[in-house]
């Protein structure tokens, strides 16, 4: 693993998607033999940003394995080619992580494991019942994790940065003028640009620090409530916002009238901006926290994104919501 100096290969699920593409590009320029386990690409998708992406990955020296969560066999004589299993897979893919755990049992040699989570502390966490039930697949992971004698590392990444900023300030939209508060916007958030998401997480999974271990992205400069985003974007872009909010009753009741899966998005913003549910417990000495576990690390500051947003307004593709 890392901290012996040496470079460990690495797996990663769901290479391709939106996360993913940062934890590949990150296990590469941490200097990792990397691989990719991803779907086969169907006679459509031929000519797809999918190909050009694994494509792109291979030029940078990435190994692609062409399976399904399905095909046991394959995933174990892939598992048994490398060390590190990062899982990047998609929210309603999370329960086919059982698949992958399965496989790396019978495989006996992977050294660690890192399910698809990378939000709340799910097992200090709790929400209105959309977003609970994504939290409890997310425990289910995790309990089966251990049942199955795997070394783990489970990563509490919080509110991802270009994500929300995106979503809530809508930086590209010059005609912009409004936004929306949800509850009073004075709940603090943590939140953690994508490429440092990824960073932190291929320097966790290959350190025998964070072995068996929680880790949580709360980066002190990086604590703020939703209303000092608006004041610190309307300082950075010379602009002005009417903030619109939203009482946090009306949010309940979206979450409870809205169908499935429309009713997931206002249980997540009801858990992260009204109930603050990522900073409301306290970190003890037994937490592992990656901004003091890798102080040499330069994350992104709430501040320096907003800066390159003034620039360049970038726009994520915005992918499953949690
Ligand atoms: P995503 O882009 O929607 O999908 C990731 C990958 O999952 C896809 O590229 C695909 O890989 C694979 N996949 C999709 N459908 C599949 C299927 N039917 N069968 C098998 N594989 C399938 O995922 P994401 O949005 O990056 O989410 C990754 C993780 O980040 C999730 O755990 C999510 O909860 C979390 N997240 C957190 C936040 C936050 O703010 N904290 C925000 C967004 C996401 P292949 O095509 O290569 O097989």
């Amino acid at each position: 693993m890392e901290l012996c100096g040496e470079k460990s290969k690495i797996l990663i699920f769901g290479g391709t998607g939106y996360l993913g593409q940062y934890m590949v590009k990150a296990s590469v320029s941490l200097g990792h033999p990397t691989y990719a386990y991803t779907r086969p690409l169907t006679p459509n998708s031929s000519s797809t940003s999918k190909l050009q992406l694994l494509k792109e990955f291979e030029s940078m020296g990435v190994t692609i394995f062409y399976g399904e969560l399905d095909d046991h066999e394959k995933l174990v004589s892939v598992l048994r080619q490398v060390e590190v299993v990062i899982s990047t897979l998609a929210v309603p893919q999370h329960l086919d992580q059982l698949k992958i755990i399965s496989a790396i049992k019978e495989a006996g040699t992977i050294k660690r494991f890192v399910p698809s989570e990378y939000g709340n502390e799910v097992d200090r966490s709790s929400a209105l019942p959309p977003f609970e039930a994504l939290l409890a697949n997310k425990r289910k992971i995790r309990r089966a994790a251990e049942a199955a004698g795997l070394s783990y590392t489970y990563v509490a990444g919080n509110s991802f940065l270009a994500y929300f900023v995106d979503y809530l300030l809508h930086p590209h939209d010059e005609n912009k003028n409004e936004v929306v508060v949800y509850g009073s916007g004075e709940a603090k958030v943590a939140f953690n640009y994508e490429g440092d998401v990824a960073a932190y997480t291929v320097k966790a999974a290959t350190d025998p620090r964070v072995a068996n271990r929680v880790i949580i992205y709360r980066p002190p400069n990086n604590i703020v409530t939703q209303l000092q985003l608006i004041s610190a974007w309307e300082k950075k872009s010379g602009r002005s916002f009417k903030r619109v909010h939203v009482p946090e009753e009306e949010v309940i009741k979206l979450s409870e009238t809205l169908p499935y899966p429309d009713n997931i998005p206002v249980a997540v913003l009801h858990n992260i901006f009204i109930k603050g549910d990522q900073m409301s417990y306290e970190l003890t000495e037994q937490d592992l926290e990656a901004s003091k576990l890798y102080p040499d690390y330069e994350y992104t500051t709430v501040d320096k994104y907003l800066d390159m947003c003034v620039v360049n307004p970038p726009q994520p593709k915005l992918a499953a919501f949690a």
